[in-house]
């Protein structure tokens, strides 16, 4: 038996429910993988929304950070 998701008492503790702006799932904020755990209910869902990941950046720049090439013009 499928215990639709809704008002009421469910079992769940709804406060913690979000739902995904890319993939609008409902999921439980807390166990997001994302870096915006608020808002999207995966790493891949912030990625494809946004182009990258806030983790992924800042790893880029840490990145760039160590190397001796001269910054291309991002296009
Ligand atoms: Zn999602």
């Amino acid at each position: 038996m499928d215990t639709p998701i809704g008002p009421g008492p469910t079992g769940m503790n709804l406060n913690h429910i979000k739902v995904c702006a890319r993939c609008s799932l409902r999921y439980d904020w807390r166990k997001s993988p994302s870096s915006m755990k608020m808002t999207y209910c995966s790493s891949l869902c912030e990625r494809a929304d946004l182009g990258f990941t806030l983790e992924a950046l800042l790893r880029y720049e840490r990145v760039k950070d160590e190397s001796k090439e001269p910054a291309a013009p991002v296009v």
